[in-house]
Protein backbone atom coordinates (compact mmCIF):
# COMPACT_ATOMS: atom_id res chain seq x y z
CA UNK A 1 0.00 0.00 0.00
CA UNK A 2 0.94 3.42 -0.91
CA UNK A 3 0.70 6.01 2.21
CA UNK A 4 -0.04 9.47 1.42
CA UNK A 5 2.31 10.85 4.22
CA UNK A 6 5.35 8.91 5.95
CA UNK A 7 6.63 10.54 8.57
CA UNK A 8 9.87 9.13 9.87
CA UNK A 9 10.74 10.22 13.94
CA UNK A 10 7.63 10.65 16.51
CA UNK A 11 8.98 13.04 18.89
CA UNK A 12 7.28 16.41 19.08
CA UNK A 13 7.76 17.65 15.99
CA UNK A 14 6.89 14.26 14.12
CA UNK A 15 4.09 14.22 15.87
CA UNK A 16 2.50 17.28 15.14
CA UNK A 17 2.95 16.69 11.28
CA UNK A 18 1.28 13.21 11.45
CA UNK A 19 -1.50 15.48 12.83
CA UNK A 20 -1.66 18.08 10.49
CA UNK A 21 -1.23 15.83 7.62
CA UNK A 22 -4.25 13.71 8.99
CA UNK A 23 -6.19 16.82 9.65
CA UNK A 24 -5.64 17.68 5.72
CA UNK A 25 -7.35 14.39 4.86
CA UNK A 26 -4.42 12.00 4.08
CA UNK A 27 -3.56 9.12 5.57
CA UNK A 28 -0.61 8.80 7.36
CA UNK A 29 2.07 6.45 8.73
CA UNK A 30 4.65 7.25 11.76
CA UNK A 31 7.16 5.35 11.88
CA UNK A 32 10.43 5.10 15.04
CA UNK A 33 12.87 3.77 16.13
CA UNK A 34 12.55 3.81 19.79
CA UNK A 35 8.63 4.15 21.40
CA UNK A 36 7.14 7.16 20.60
CA UNK A 37 6.19 8.36 24.18
CA UNK A 38 10.60 8.14 25.11
CA UNK A 39 11.20 10.22 21.97
CA UNK A 40 13.50 12.85 23.41
CA UNK A 41 10.93 16.11 23.55
CA UNK A 42 9.68 14.24 26.86
CA UNK A 43 12.78 15.26 27.93
CA UNK A 44 12.48 18.98 27.42
CA UNK A 45 11.86 20.87 30.88
CA UNK A 46 12.32 24.89 31.09
CA UNK A 47 9.39 25.33 28.37
CA UNK A 48 7.75 26.87 25.13
CA UNK A 49 7.87 30.42 24.12
CA UNK A 50 5.16 32.85 23.01
CA UNK A 51 4.45 36.24 23.74
CA UNK A 52 1.38 36.06 26.08
CA UNK A 53 2.06 38.67 28.14
CA UNK A 54 0.17 36.65 31.04
CA UNK A 55 3.09 37.52 33.63
CA UNK A 56 4.98 40.63 32.69
CA UNK A 57 4.65 42.91 29.56
CA UNK A 58 5.43 40.97 26.46
CA UNK A 59 4.84 41.82 22.70
CA UNK A 60 5.67 39.49 19.41
CA UNK A 61 7.71 41.95 18.19
CA UNK A 62 9.91 41.98 21.56
CA UNK A 63 10.03 38.06 20.64
CA UNK A 64 11.19 38.60 17.28
CA UNK A 65 13.84 40.49 18.29
CA UNK A 66 15.16 38.32 21.19
CA UNK A 67 15.35 35.44 18.59
CA UNK A 68 17.18 37.77 16.13
CA UNK A 69 19.66 38.92 18.74
CA UNK A 70 20.29 35.53 19.98
CA UNK A 71 20.40 34.21 16.24
CA UNK A 72 23.87 36.62 15.79
CA UNK A 73 22.25 37.91 12.28
CA UNK A 74 21.92 33.91 11.25
CA UNK A 75 18.54 33.76 11.45
CA UNK A 76 16.03 34.42 8.00
CA UNK A 77 14.13 37.36 9.69
CA UNK A 78 11.38 36.09 8.44
CA UNK A 79 11.20 32.86 9.33
CA UNK A 80 11.58 33.81 12.44
CA UNK A 81 8.44 36.03 12.17
CA UNK A 82 6.16 33.51 11.17
CA UNK A 83 7.13 31.25 14.19
CA UNK A 84 7.04 34.19 16.92
CA UNK A 85 3.65 35.54 15.35
CA UNK A 86 2.41 31.85 15.44
CA UNK A 87 3.88 31.42 18.74
CA UNK A 88 0.08 32.14 21.07
CA UNK A 89 -1.61 30.15 18.62
CA UNK A 90 0.74 27.29 18.74
CA UNK A 91 0.20 27.47 22.75
CA UNK A 92 -3.49 27.78 22.49
CA UNK A 93 -4.15 25.36 20.64
CA UNK A 94 -2.05 22.85 22.96
CA UNK A 95 -3.85 24.31 25.99
CA UNK A 96 -6.77 22.94 23.93
CA UNK A 97 -5.93 19.43 23.19
CA UNK A 98 -4.94 19.06 26.93
CA UNK A 99 -1.46 20.30 27.31
CA UNK A 100 -1.86 20.90 31.61
CA UNK A 101 0.47 24.25 31.48
CA UNK A 102 0.92 25.41 34.84
CA UNK A 103 -1.52 28.49 35.84
CA UNK A 104 -1.15 31.96 37.33
CA UNK A 105 -3.21 32.63 40.57
CA UNK A 106 -5.85 34.08 38.03
CA UNK A 107 -6.13 30.88 35.76
CA UNK A 108 -4.11 32.01 33.12
CA UNK A 109 -0.81 29.67 31.03
CA UNK A 110 2.00 30.58 33.94
CA UNK A 111 5.19 32.23 31.99
CA UNK A 112 8.97 31.91 33.31
CA UNK A 113 12.42 34.23 32.24
CA UNK A 114 14.54 32.23 30.49
CA UNK A 115 18.04 33.33 29.17
CA UNK A 116 18.06 35.71 26.37
CA UNK A 117 14.20 36.85 26.60
CA UNK A 118 13.62 40.29 27.30
CA UNK A 119 10.44 38.91 29.29
CA UNK A 120 8.48 35.99 31.01
CA UNK A 121 7.46 34.47 27.93
CA UNK A 122 8.04 30.57 28.38
CA UNK A 123 4.88 28.59 28.99
CA UNK A 124 5.37 25.67 31.39
CA UNK A 125 4.35 22.45 32.80
CA UNK A 126 6.33 22.40 35.67
CA UNK A 127 9.34 21.03 34.94
CA UNK A 128 7.60 18.96 32.33
CA UNK A 129 7.40 20.74 29.68
CA UNK A 130 7.94 18.07 27.19
CA UNK A 131 6.61 15.53 28.51
CA UNK A 132 3.76 17.06 28.86
CA UNK A 133 3.35 17.74 25.30
CA UNK A 134 4.74 14.55 23.74
CA UNK A 135 2.44 12.81 25.40
CA UNK A 136 -0.82 15.06 24.71
CA UNK A 137 0.10 14.99 21.52
CA UNK A 138 0.43 11.27 21.27
CA UNK A 139 -3.06 10.91 22.62
CA UNK A 140 -4.51 13.28 19.86
CA UNK A 141 -2.81 10.85 17.43
CA UNK A 142 -4.70 7.99 18.92
CA UNK A 143 -7.79 9.56 18.70
CA UNK A 144 -6.96 10.46 15.30
CA UNK A 145 -6.23 6.86 14.59
CA UNK A 146 -3.23 7.36 12.96
CA UNK A 147 -1.27 4.60 12.49
CA UNK A 148 2.50 4.60 14.29
CA UNK A 149 5.01 1.37 14.24
CA UNK A 150 7.88 1.77 16.91
CA UNK A 151 11.53 -0.12 16.27
CA UNK A 152 11.87 1.00 12.68
CA UNK A 153 15.09 2.27 12.37
CA UNK A 154 15.21 4.47 8.94
CA UNK A 155 17.96 2.93 6.30
CA UNK A 156 17.99 4.54 3.42
CA UNK A 157 15.41 6.96 1.30
CA UNK A 158 13.85 5.12 -1.68
CA UNK A 159 13.22 7.05 -4.64
CA UNK A 160 11.07 7.10 -8.03
CA UNK A 161 12.71 7.18 -11.74
CA UNK A 162 12.55 10.56 -11.87
CA UNK A 163 14.53 10.76 -8.48
CA UNK A 164 11.74 12.31 -6.30
CA UNK A 165 11.41 10.05 -2.62
CA UNK A 166 9.11 7.71 -2.80
CA UNK A 167 9.50 6.13 0.37
CA UNK A 168 12.23 4.51 3.24
CA UNK A 169 13.73 1.71 3.57
CA UNK A 170 13.80 0.64 7.31
CA UNK A 171 15.38 -2.16 9.44
CA UNK A 172 12.88 -3.80 11.65
CA UNK A 173 14.53 -4.21 15.10
CA UNK A 174 12.38 -6.94 16.26
CA UNK A 175 12.63 -9.19 13.61
CA UNK A 176 16.27 -8.30 11.57
CA UNK A 177 14.47 -7.59 8.56
CA UNK A 178 14.46 -5.01 5.80
CA UNK A 179 11.15 -3.61 4.77
CA UNK A 180 10.30 -0.92 2.41
CA UNK A 181 7.41 1.67 2.83
CA UNK A 182 6.70 3.57 0.10
CA UNK A 183 4.31 7.07 -0.01
CA UNK A 184 4.01 10.45 -1.88
CA UNK A 185 5.32 12.04 0.29
CA UNK A 186 7.92 11.82 3.43
CA UNK A 187 8.94 13.83 6.82
CA UNK A 188 12.11 13.68 8.10
CA UNK A 189 11.73 14.60 12.08
CA UNK A 190 14.52 12.26 13.61
CA UNK A 191 16.28 14.93 16.16
CA UNK A 192 19.31 16.29 16.54
CA UNK A 193 22.65 14.98 16.67
CA UNK A 194 24.23 16.30 19.84
CA UNK A 195 25.48 12.52 20.93
CA UNK A 196 27.94 12.79 17.99
CA UNK A 197 29.87 14.71 22.04
CA UNK A 198 28.40 11.33 23.60
CA UNK A 199 28.81 11.69 27.54
CA UNK A 200 29.39 14.93 27.02
CA UNK A 201 25.78 15.76 25.84
CA UNK A 202 22.18 16.51 27.79
CA UNK A 203 20.43 14.08 25.03
CA UNK A 204 19.29 10.72 24.70
CA UNK A 205 21.62 8.10 22.90
CA UNK A 206 18.70 8.10 20.12
CA UNK A 207 19.96 11.57 19.01
CA UNK A 208 22.89 10.62 16.49
CA UNK A 209 22.07 12.65 13.24
CA UNK A 210 20.50 9.19 11.75
CA UNK A 211 17.44 11.24 9.19
CA UNK A 212 20.46 13.75 8.84
CA UNK A 213 23.27 10.89 7.59
CA UNK A 214 20.49 9.64 5.32
CA UNK A 215 19.23 13.04 3.73
CA UNK A 216 23.06 13.94 2.96
CA UNK A 217 23.54 10.29 1.27
CA UNK A 218 20.60 10.81 -0.90
CA UNK A 219 21.73 14.60 -1.79
CA UNK A 220 19.84 16.90 0.58
CA UNK A 221 21.76 19.81 1.77
CA UNK A 222 22.83 20.67 5.30
CA UNK A 223 23.46 24.21 6.65
CA UNK A 224 25.28 24.93 9.61
CA UNK A 225 26.46 22.14 10.74
CA UNK A 226 28.75 23.79 12.95
CA UNK A 227 26.49 25.29 15.39
CA UNK A 228 26.04 23.32 18.29
CA UNK A 229 24.85 24.95 21.44
CA UNK A 230 26.55 24.04 24.98
CA UNK A 231 24.06 24.14 27.41
CA UNK A 232 26.04 25.83 30.75
CA UNK A 233 24.43 23.51 33.01
CA UNK A 234 24.82 19.90 32.92
CA UNK A 235 25.29 18.00 36.09
CA UNK A 236 29.25 17.67 36.27
CA UNK A 237 29.32 13.83 36.19
CA UNK A 238 26.09 12.73 34.78
CA UNK A 239 25.45 15.92 31.96
CA UNK A 240 21.99 15.46 32.87
CA UNK A 241 20.52 19.04 32.17
CA UNK A 242 19.50 20.77 34.93
CA UNK A 243 17.12 23.39 33.18
CA UNK A 244 17.74 27.14 32.69
CA UNK A 245 13.97 27.09 34.35
CA UNK A 246 16.91 27.05 37.49
CA UNK A 247 18.44 30.32 36.20
CA UNK A 248 15.01 32.02 35.18
CA UNK A 249 13.33 31.24 38.53
CA UNK A 250 16.56 32.93 40.14
CA UNK A 251 19.32 30.61 40.21
CA UNK A 252 23.06 31.68 40.78
CA UNK A 253 26.03 30.84 39.00
CA UNK A 254 29.25 30.69 41.41
CA UNK A 255 32.89 29.63 41.57
CA UNK A 256 34.58 28.04 44.10
CA UNK A 257 35.28 31.05 45.81
CA UNK A 258 31.27 31.43 46.73
CA UNK A 259 31.30 34.15 43.83
CA UNK A 260 29.12 35.05 40.91
CA UNK A 261 30.69 35.84 37.90
CA UNK A 262 28.31 35.93 34.89
CA UNK A 263 24.70 37.55 33.75
CA UNK A 264 23.26 34.56 34.37
CA UNK A 265 19.91 35.23 32.03
CA UNK A 266 22.59 36.20 28.95
CA UNK A 267 22.16 33.56 26.06
CA UNK A 268 23.76 30.31 26.44
CA UNK A 269 26.46 30.86 24.58
CA UNK A 270 27.93 33.60 26.72
CA UNK A 271 26.95 31.83 29.59
CA UNK A 272 29.27 28.92 28.87
CA UNK A 273 32.23 31.00 27.54
CA UNK A 274 32.07 32.41 30.92
CA UNK A 275 31.68 29.10 32.52
CA UNK A 276 34.35 27.59 30.62
CA UNK A 277 36.53 30.30 31.47
CA UNK A 278 36.60 30.12 35.43
CA UNK A 279 36.80 26.31 34.66
CA UNK A 280 40.23 27.26 32.70
CA UNK A 281 41.38 29.03 35.78
CA UNK A 282 41.05 25.89 37.94
CA UNK A 283 37.62 26.73 39.42
CA UNK A 284 34.87 24.78 39.84
CA UNK A 285 31.28 25.60 38.85
CA UNK A 286 28.36 25.35 40.90
CA UNK A 287 24.76 25.88 40.62
CA UNK A 288 22.54 27.31 43.60
CA UNK A 289 18.83 27.71 44.50
CA UNK A 290 19.15 27.37 48.03
CA UNK A 291 17.82 30.79 48.28
CA UNK A 292 14.36 30.01 46.42
CA UNK A 293 13.16 27.22 49.45
CA UNK A 294 11.97 24.00 49.41
CA UNK A 295 8.34 24.80 48.70
CA UNK A 296 9.38 27.04 45.60
CA UNK A 297 11.48 23.94 44.62
CA UNK A 298 8.98 21.52 44.83
CA UNK A 299 5.96 23.24 43.44
CA UNK A 300 7.94 25.04 40.38
CA UNK A 301 11.68 22.78 39.69
CA UNK A 302 10.42 19.34 41.12
CA UNK A 303 12.28 17.38 38.55
CA UNK A 304 15.31 19.44 39.13
CA UNK A 305 15.56 18.34 42.36
CA UNK A 306 14.65 14.21 41.36
CA UNK A 307 17.42 14.72 39.00
CA UNK A 308 20.14 16.57 41.17
CA UNK A 309 19.41 13.62 43.67
CA UNK A 310 19.30 10.94 41.47
CA UNK A 311 22.62 11.94 39.26
CA UNK A 312 24.62 13.88 41.00
CA UNK A 313 24.03 12.84 44.89
CA UNK A 314 23.36 16.45 46.03
CA UNK A 315 19.87 17.97 47.32
CA UNK A 316 19.26 21.66 45.62
CA UNK A 317 17.41 22.56 48.42
CA UNK A 318 20.44 22.23 51.12
CA UNK A 319 23.70 22.00 49.18
CA UNK A 320 25.26 23.28 45.73
CA UNK A 321 25.07 21.89 42.71
CA UNK A 322 28.46 20.68 40.69
CA UNK A 323 27.86 21.59 36.63
CA UNK A 324 29.44 22.23 33.75
CA UNK A 325 28.55 22.98 30.24
CA UNK A 326 27.43 20.37 27.88
CA UNK A 327 26.13 19.64 23.96
CA UNK A 328 22.43 20.03 24.11
CA UNK A 329 21.22 21.40 21.23
CA UNK A 330 22.39 20.91 17.34
CA UNK A 331 21.49 24.31 15.64
CA UNK A 332 22.40 22.81 11.98
CA UNK A 333 20.13 20.08 10.17
CA UNK A 334 19.07 19.58 6.51
CA UNK A 335 18.37 22.97 4.60
CA UNK A 336 14.50 23.28 4.34
CA UNK A 337 12.57 26.43 2.87
CA UNK A 338 9.66 28.74 3.97
CA UNK A 339 7.36 25.63 3.00
CA UNK A 340 9.57 23.06 4.89
CA UNK A 341 10.71 21.40 1.83
CA UNK A 342 13.94 20.22 1.42
CA UNK A 343 16.06 20.25 -2.30
CA UNK A 344 14.82 16.83 -2.54
CA UNK A 345 11.68 16.58 -4.10
CA UNK A 346 8.95 14.66 -2.26
CA UNK A 347 10.56 15.35 0.84
CA UNK A 348 10.16 17.34 3.77
CA UNK A 349 11.72 17.87 7.47
CA UNK A 350 10.86 19.40 10.90
CA UNK A 351 12.02 19.73 14.57
CA UNK A 352 15.74 19.61 15.57
CA UNK A 353 16.66 17.56 11.97
CA UNK A 354 15.62 20.50 10.16
CA UNK A 355 17.19 23.99 9.89
CA UNK A 356 14.44 26.53 9.04
CA UNK A 357 16.80 29.10 9.49
CA UNK A 358 15.16 30.65 12.65
CA UNK A 359 17.86 29.43 15.42
CA UNK A 360 20.99 30.94 13.46
CA UNK A 361 24.07 30.61 15.37
CA UNK A 362 22.63 30.15 19.08
CA UNK A 363 18.97 29.10 19.61
CA UNK A 364 17.36 30.86 22.67
CA UNK A 365 15.83 28.81 24.88
CA UNK A 366 12.37 27.90 24.70
CA UNK A 367 12.04 28.28 20.93
CA UNK A 368 12.83 24.58 20.08
CA UNK A 369 9.71 23.39 21.70
CA UNK A 370 7.64 26.12 19.60
CA UNK A 371 9.89 25.64 16.58
CA UNK A 372 9.07 21.65 16.81
CA UNK A 373 5.22 22.57 16.82
CA UNK A 374 5.22 25.66 14.35
CA UNK A 375 7.08 23.84 11.93
CA UNK A 376 6.22 20.35 12.49
CA UNK A 377 1.96 21.86 11.37
CA UNK A 378 3.75 23.03 8.80
CA UNK A 379 5.51 20.67 7.16
CA UNK A 380 2.80 17.93 7.79
CA UNK A 381 0.04 20.33 6.00
CA UNK A 382 2.77 21.14 2.98
CA UNK A 383 3.61 16.99 2.83
CA UNK A 384 -0.23 15.79 2.65
CA UNK A 385 -0.96 18.81 0.12
CA UNK A 386 1.95 17.72 -2.13
CA UNK A 387 0.71 13.97 -1.98
CA UNK A 388 -2.62 14.83 -3.18
CA UNK A 389 -0.69 16.35 -6.45
CA UNK A 390 1.21 13.68 -6.95
CA UNK A 391 0.20 11.18 -9.60
CA UNK A 392 1.67 7.10 -9.11
CA UNK A 393 4.97 6.64 -9.18
CA UNK A 394 7.68 3.60 -10.36
CA UNK A 395 10.23 2.88 -7.56
CA UNK A 396 13.87 2.88 -9.01
CA UNK A 397 15.05 -0.40 -8.81
CA UNK A 398 18.70 0.90 -7.66
CA UNK A 399 17.58 3.10 -5.11
CA UNK A 400 14.96 0.17 -3.77
CA UNK A 401 17.94 -2.76 -2.88
CA UNK A 402 18.36 -4.25 0.06
CA UNK A 403 20.89 -2.16 1.94
CA UNK A 404 24.49 -4.07 2.83
CA UNK A 405 25.67 -4.04 6.33
CA UNK A 406 29.10 -2.91 6.86
CA UNK A 407 30.46 -6.26 8.60
CA UNK A 408 33.64 -7.33 8.82
CA UNK A 409 35.04 -10.75 10.49
CA UNK A 410 38.15 -9.32 11.39
CA UNK A 411 36.83 -6.69 13.79
CA UNK A 412 40.25 -5.28 14.75
CA UNK A 413 39.06 -2.19 16.11
CA UNK A 414 36.09 -1.89 18.84
CA UNK A 415 33.99 1.20 17.53
CA UNK A 416 32.35 1.36 21.10
CA UNK A 417 35.89 2.64 22.02
CA UNK A 418 36.09 5.08 19.36
CA UNK A 419 32.70 5.75 19.48
CA UNK A 420 33.74 7.21 23.15
CA UNK A 421 37.17 8.48 21.67
CA UNK A 422 35.67 11.20 19.09
CA UNK A 423 33.26 12.13 21.69
CA UNK A 424 35.85 13.10 23.96
CA UNK A 425 38.09 14.36 21.06
CA UNK A 426 34.78 16.66 20.33
CA UNK A 427 34.27 17.83 23.12
CA UNK A 428 37.53 18.99 23.53
CA UNK A 429 38.66 20.21 20.33
CA UNK A 430 35.01 21.23 18.52
CA UNK A 431 33.70 22.79 22.05
CA UNK A 432 33.15 26.28 23.74
CA UNK A 433 35.71 27.30 22.34
CA UNK A 434 37.50 26.17 18.99
CA UNK A 435 41.27 27.20 17.36
CA UNK A 436 41.89 25.83 13.73
CA UNK A 437 44.26 23.35 14.60
CA UNK A 438 42.35 22.04 16.82
CA UNK A 439 39.86 21.60 14.32
CA UNK A 440 42.38 19.78 11.99
CA UNK A 441 43.71 17.24 14.33
CA UNK A 442 40.17 16.37 14.77
CA UNK A 443 39.18 16.11 11.44
CA UNK A 444 42.09 14.01 10.90
CA UNK A 445 41.36 12.02 13.81
CA UNK A 446 37.63 11.40 12.46
CA UNK A 447 38.91 10.33 8.83
CA UNK A 448 41.23 8.25 10.20
CA UNK A 449 38.62 6.48 12.17
CA UNK A 450 36.48 6.41 9.07
CA UNK A 451 38.94 4.36 6.90
CA UNK A 452 38.91 1.90 9.63
CA UNK A 453 35.18 1.65 9.17
CA UNK A 454 35.88 -1.83 7.42
CA UNK A 455 37.85 -3.61 10.47
CA UNK A 456 34.95 -3.19 12.69
CA UNK A 457 31.93 -3.80 12.83
CA UNK A 458 29.23 -5.85 14.65
CA UNK A 459 30.05 -8.91 17.09
CA UNK A 460 26.66 -10.25 17.91
CA UNK A 461 24.94 -12.55 14.98
CA UNK A 462 21.29 -11.94 16.39
CA UNK A 463 19.03 -11.80 13.96
CA UNK A 464 16.03 -10.47 16.64
CA UNK A 465 16.94 -7.04 18.56
CA UNK A 466 20.27 -7.03 17.39
CA UNK A 467 20.82 -3.65 19.24
CA UNK A 468 24.85 -4.38 18.44
CA UNK A 469 23.79 -3.81 14.79
CA UNK A 470 21.60 -1.05 15.49
CA UNK A 471 24.24 1.07 17.61
CA UNK A 472 27.01 0.14 14.75
CA UNK A 473 24.31 1.98 12.46
CA UNK A 474 24.10 4.82 14.96
CA UNK A 475 27.83 4.83 14.92
CA UNK A 476 28.34 5.00 11.30
CA UNK A 477 25.23 7.92 11.02
CA UNK A 478 27.58 9.89 13.80
CA UNK A 479 30.59 9.41 11.95
CA UNK A 480 29.11 10.80 8.82
CA UNK A 481 27.80 13.49 10.39
CA UNK A 482 31.20 14.65 12.61
CA UNK A 483 32.73 14.99 9.52
CA UNK A 484 29.90 17.66 7.86
CA UNK A 485 30.68 19.64 11.40
CA UNK A 486 33.95 19.66 10.90
CA UNK A 487 34.26 20.52 7.60
CA UNK A 488 32.06 23.53 8.09
CA UNK A 489 33.30 24.47 11.36
CA UNK A 490 36.83 24.90 9.44
CA UNK A 491 35.28 26.71 6.33
CA UNK A 492 34.13 29.72 9.06
CA UNK A 493 37.00 31.79 9.71
CA UNK A 494 34.98 34.23 12.19
CA UNK A 495 33.35 33.73 15.48
CA UNK A 496 29.72 33.44 15.80
CA UNK A 497 27.26 32.50 18.61
CA UNK A 498 28.16 28.69 19.17
CA UNK A 499 31.42 28.66 16.69
CA UNK A 500 33.66 30.70 19.37
CA UNK A 501 37.14 30.51 17.12
CA UNK A 502 40.26 32.14 18.50
C1 LIG B 1 17.27 17.66 28.46
C2 LIG B 1 16.67 18.57 27.42
C3 LIG B 1 15.87 19.64 27.81
C4 LIG B 1 15.31 20.50 26.86
N1 LIG B 1 14.50 21.52 27.27
C5 LIG B 1 13.92 22.34 26.34
C6 LIG B 1 13.02 23.38 26.75
O1 LIG B 1 12.74 23.54 27.93
N2 LIG B 1 12.50 24.16 25.78
C7 LIG B 1 12.78 24.00 24.45
O2 LIG B 1 12.27 24.74 23.63
N3 LIG B 1 13.61 22.99 24.05
C8 LIG B 1 14.17 22.16 24.95
N4 LIG B 1 15.00 21.15 24.54
C9 LIG B 1 15.16 20.90 23.10
C10 LIG B 1 13.93 20.17 22.54
O3 LIG B 1 13.42 19.28 23.50
C11 LIG B 1 14.26 19.37 21.27
O4 LIG B 1 14.96 20.18 20.38
C12 LIG B 1 12.99 18.90 20.60
O5 LIG B 1 12.16 18.24 21.51
C13 LIG B 1 13.32 18.00 19.41
O6 LIG B 1 12.13 17.42 18.96
P1 LIG B 1 12.13 16.53 17.63
O7 LIG B 1 10.74 16.02 17.45
O8 LIG B 1 12.75 17.27 16.52
O9 LIG B 1 13.11 15.32 17.95
P2 LIG B 1 13.05 14.15 19.05
O10 LIG B 1 12.11 14.43 20.15
O11 LIG B 1 14.48 13.88 19.37
O12 LIG B 1 12.45 12.93 18.24
C14 LIG B 1 13.18 12.28 17.22
C15 LIG B 1 12.41 11.05 16.79
O13 LIG B 1 13.06 10.45 15.67
C16 LIG B 1 13.22 9.06 15.90
N5 LIG B 1 14.40 8.60 15.14
C17 LIG B 1 15.67 9.06 15.23
N6 LIG B 1 16.47 8.34 14.38
C18 LIG B 1 15.68 7.42 13.76
C19 LIG B 1 15.91 6.38 12.82
N7 LIG B 1 17.13 6.08 12.33
N8 LIG B 1 14.85 5.64 12.40
C20 LIG B 1 13.60 5.87 12.89
N9 LIG B 1 13.33 6.83 13.81
C21 LIG B 1 14.36 7.60 14.23
C22 LIG B 1 13.37 8.94 17.40
O14 LIG B 1 13.07 7.64 17.82
C23 LIG B 1 12.32 9.97 17.86
O15 LIG B 1 11.03 9.40 17.84
C24 LIG B 1 15.57 20.28 25.48
C25 LIG B 1 16.38 19.21 25.09
C26 LIG B 1 16.93 18.36 26.05
C27 LIG B 1 17.80 17.24 25.61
Amino acid sequence: MITDVLIVGAGGAGLMAAIAAKEEGANVLVLTKEYPTRSQTCMAQGGMNAALGNVSEDSVEAHIQNTLKSAHGLADESAVRFMCEEAPKAVEWLDSIGVCFSRTPDAKVAQRKLGGASASRACYAQDYTGLKILHTLYDRCNALEIEMLAEKFLLELVQDDAGTVCGVRVLDIRSGEQEEYYAKSVVLATGGYSRIFGKNSTNSKASSGDGIAVAKKAGAKLLDMEFVQFHPTGLKSSSILISESARGEGGYLLNSKGERFTNELAPRDEVSRAIDAEIKKGEEIFLDIRHLGEEFIEENLPQERKLAKLYENVDPVHELMPIRPVAHYTMGGIEVDSSSKTNLEGLYACGECANHKVHGANRLGGNSLLEIIVFGRQAGTNAAKYGQKRSSFKVNEQSSRVYEFTSSQEHNYDFYALQDEIADLLYEKVGIVRTKSELLEAQQRVLEIKSLLNEMGVRDASQTYNTNLVEFLEFQNKLAVCEVVLESALSRDVSVGAHYIV
